[in-house]
């Protein structure tokens, strides 16, 4: 009893440890621990990994529009989009504010793109009906990078990462952009 309770206890504080408490995604600390350990095993395995940068588009704008309240909702409605779209394998992150940062083990770049797509369509529906009011649908752009074509460790495929994103942000927003080749011409 005492023992069971100090248990639960335990994994319960362990959990929050890793998680966000709004979104219920991993936090950035899990993902410093995970995402190291995890290309290192994706170069010694010989298998793509994918890192995917999402940010949501024109948030401020939605809150000032709707209110706090309803882009907390719609944060934790994209959140939940992205835990059902992704694999068991798959670390779904709560990066910064309305930044998420998806690792994909065994992905390359077409297949984060075509699972990233999938999460970008239901995402459009959940911001569309939150609190039981119809708003403006919600879009995000993302920025992909993979092991090994766009470097070998966390710092190098993050920062690829996010200058694909911004690339996606430049072009327009609602879309998935690709990190350039290290040395490829512009
Ligand atoms: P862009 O398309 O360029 O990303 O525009 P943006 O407005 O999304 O970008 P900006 O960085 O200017 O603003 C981010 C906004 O996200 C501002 C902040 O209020 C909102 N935001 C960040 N975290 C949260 C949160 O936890 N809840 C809510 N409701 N809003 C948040
Ligand atoms: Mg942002
Ligand atoms: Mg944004």
């Amino acid at each position: 009893h005492l023992e069971d309770e100090v248990r639960q206890r335990t994994e319960e504080l362990r959990q929050q440890a890793m998680r966000d408490p709004l979104t219920g995604l991993f936090n950035r600390r899990y993902l410093a621990e995970t995402l190291p350990r995890e290309i290192y095993r994706a170069l010694r395995e010989e298998k793509p990994l994918a890192v995917v940068m999402i940010d949501l588009d024109h948030f401020k704008r939605f809150n000032d529009q709707w209110g706090h309240e309803a882009g907390d909702a719609v944060l934790i409605g994209v959140a939940a989009a992205l835990l059902d779209g992704l694999r068991v394998s798959d670390i779904g992150c709560r990066y910064g504010g309305e930044e998420l940062l998806v690792v994909m083990p065994g992905a390359d770049a077409e297949e984060a793109i075509r699972r990233i797509s999938t999460i970008a369509e239901q995402s459009r529906m959940v911001g569309a009906r939150v609190m039981g009011r119809e708003l403006d649908s919600i879009t995000f752009s993302a920025g992909v990078a993979t092991v090994p074509d766009h470097g070998n460790n966390a710092e190098m495929l993050i920062r690829a990462a996010d200058r694909a994103l911004y690339m996606a942000k430049e072009t327009g927003r609602d879309r998935i952009v690709v990190a350039h080749l290290p040395g490829a011409a512009e």
